[in-house]
């Protein structure tokens, strides 16, 4: 079982801000998210990408407005998830489960779209949000606006599912019990923050999703130092955490960030 993935935006970037000796002219970064096929679940999403909920939705929040005009997202009509998932035969209403890897606006703008899903997510992270002032939220790019009512009820936490080693990887969780879809803790970036292995796919897969923007900074010579260090929750785990992606590629993993703008075999081109 492997997912596939679609670019909901493009996000003008400096280089030299997400890569070490980059150059400072833009590069349009990418939004991913993704769809899995699984036997038993159903059609999954992993995240939503960014949506129209955080660019024009009604009652927004001035933090969030000055957030999107600071990030100025072109949002990709093709790589909406109606859209996505008409291509693949599927309504908003088919999806049952979506994995929310973490809570900033890029990952969560869409759930509002998904009346029938539940949420595999950090449950710890969240209650640390619902319990921080709207600036603290606002500092770190998360705007619990952008959660559907009733998010709390609908949330099973990821880290009460059973632990499970994966190979080249420290032990993950395994979301729907049968090891096929592991969330692999990736701390740093976001709190919450993390990846998802699927050991059973063809060839082993990691989504790395905000572990790093660019794959080039995977290399410990071209990590970015600042300002990706200056917003990332947890600056000292980046680290660290670059380093288990570097690790299960290096061991002939194939590993994805969400952002990266270069085309990876699984981007849905459909
Ligand atoms: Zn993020």
């Amino acid at each position: 079982m492997t997912p596939i993935f679609a670019n909901s935006a493009a996000v003008p970037a400096p280089e030299a801000t997400i890569l070490r000796h980059g150059r400072w002219r833009r590069v349009p970064l990418c939004v991913r998210y993704g769809l899995i096929r699984h036997p038993q679940q159903g059609p999954v999403l992993i995240d939503t990408g960014y949506t129209h909920h955080s660019l024009a939705g009604p009652g927004r929040s001035v933090g969030l407005r000055l957030y999107s005009r600071l990030l100025s997202p072109h949002l990709i009509a093709a790589g909406q998830p109606e859209a996505f998932l008409a291509r693949h035969g599927l309504e908003p209403r088919d999806i049952r489960h979506i994995i929310v890897t973490h809570y900033h606006a890029d990952h969560i703008s869409g759930l509002g779209l998904f009346p029938q899903a539940r949420f595999l997510a950090n449950g710890a992270a969240f209650a640390r949000i619902m319990a921080r002032s709207g600036w603290q939220n606002l500092r770190h790019g998360v705007f619990p606006e952008l959660l559907p009512h009733g998010f709390a009820d609908r949330l099973d936490p990821a880290e009460s599912c059973p632990t499970v080693q994966v190979p080249n990887l420290p032990p993950g969780r395994d979301l729907f019990g049968d090891g096929t879809v592991v969330a692999i803790d990736l701390p740093g970036h976001a709190d919450g923050h993390f990846g998802l292995a699927f050991p059973k796919a063809a060839c082993p897969f990691l989504y790395g999703v905000d572990t790093q923007w660019l794959g080039a900074a995977l290399d410990p010579a071209r990590s970015p130092i600042w300002p990706a260090r200056l917003i990332a929750e947890m600056p000292g785990s980046l680290t660290p955490s670059t380093a288990i992606l570097r690790r299960f590629r290096d061991a002939g993993g194939d590993v994805m960030l969400c952002h990266d703008p270069h085309p990876h075999s699984l981007d849905d081109v459909s």
